[in-house]
């Protein structure tokens, strides 16, 4: 069940990250001058870190949901997935950050199936899901995909509803942060 107001920030009992090093890939790593979508230079794809013991405080403190949430199942091990899903800490927002050597995984079911159902489920609480490709955004709606492009430093993503003659939907933008 998505509810991230009871999200755990610490591993599920027997989540453990294995052969999985794609975080290592699809964010990027400020203090490492690591851009998004490009293997970390001390990253052993496969095998883990080259400097595990005085990696950054970022990377100590990141857990993905796959290994916090122990309901997620194996379909979702972000290595067999090609996309590693958080929680923004502060809009509640799933994030869902595509490896971009499979840029079109969350397009396929499983994936695309269950990302539609958690967007209508997340709709009420006006949390949204959103699929990024580097630093590209789309936001999932349970009824189209809303591509926003590049999302830069402070910008949001700013939904209202709209009445139709079908019912309520929303209309979904990009709102520029300050300069
Ligand atoms: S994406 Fe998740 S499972 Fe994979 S290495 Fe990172 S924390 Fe571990
Ligand atoms: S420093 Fe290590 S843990 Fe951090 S991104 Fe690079 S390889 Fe991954």
């Amino acid at each position: 069940m998505l509810d991230p107001a009871a999200f755990a920030t610490e591993p599920a009992p027997g989540r453990e990250c294995g052969t999985c090093t794609l975080c290592c890939k699809v964010y990027d790593v400020p203090s490492l001058l690591k851009p998004a979508g490009q293997w970390c230079r001390h990253c052993r794809p496969g095998r883990g870190c080259g400097i595990h013991e005085t990696r950054p405080q970022h990377c100590r403190s990141f857990h993905c949901l796959w290994m916090t949430q122990g309901w997620l199942g194996p379909d979702w091990k972000p290595e067999r997935a090609k996309m590693v899903l958080t929680i923004d800490p502060a809009t509640r927002f799933l994030l869902v950050q595509v490896d971009p050597g499979s840029a079109n995984a969350w397009r396929a079911d499983p994936y695309y199936r269950q990302l539609k159902q958690w967007a209508a489920a997340a709709m009420p609480r006006r949390q949204h899901v959103v699929v990024f490709l580097n630093k590209s955004a789309t936001v999932i709606l349970p009824d189209r995909d809303v591509p926003l492009g590049v999302m830069g430093p402070g910008d949001r993503i700013v939904a209202r509803e709209r009445r139709t003659a079908s019912g309520m939907t929303l209309d979904v933008e990009k709102v520029a942060g300050p300069e």
